[in-house]
């Protein structure tokens, strides 16, 4: 893993994403992850989201991956799982919401705004391991 890895820059996120949720965070977490565990830099993967979430633009922000330019194929399976590989070729991996993960970011629209950043502060901050469950994938 990278030591030098950059902070994620959630408020430049949610000014892209055009409003505050836990998708676009959790997305940023999940390709911020991903990226890291291939040692790659945004814009050097191609990958695969397999839910049309809020998700996609903190994916987009994070890995460079995009629907819109065909680096990120998005389906419908309803799994939050992140499929990343290099656009050079070879191994990737496979990173996918916890259980945990999932459970804590039910319920946002219904919060306060003192709850609402509560909430989001908690899921910027949960530890990699308890918030995803990451996977080598053979090369596709
Ligand atoms: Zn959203």
């Amino acid at each position: 893993m990278s030591e030098a890895t950059q902070p994620i820059p959630y408020e430049a996120l949610y000014e892209a994403h055009g409003h505050k949720c836990p998708m676009s965070t959790l997305g940023a977490r999940l390709g911020d992850y991903g990226s890291r565990l291939l040692g790659l830099a945004a814009g050097e993967m191609a990958g695969r989201y397999e839910i049309p979430t809020c998700a996609r633009d903190g994916i987009a922000m994070t890995t460079g991956c995009r629907a819109d330019d065909g680096s990120l194929e998005v389906e419908d399976l309803q799994h939050h799982r992140l499929w990343l590989w290099p656009k050079s070729g070879g191994q990737g991996v496979c990173v996918a919401l916890s259980e945990r993960a999932i459970a804590e970011s039910r319920g946002y629209r219904l919060l306060d705004e003192k709850a609402k950043e509560a909430m989001l502060s908690h899921l910027r901050l949960l530890p990699d391991e308890e918030l995803m469950e990451a996977s080598r994938v053979p090369a596709r």
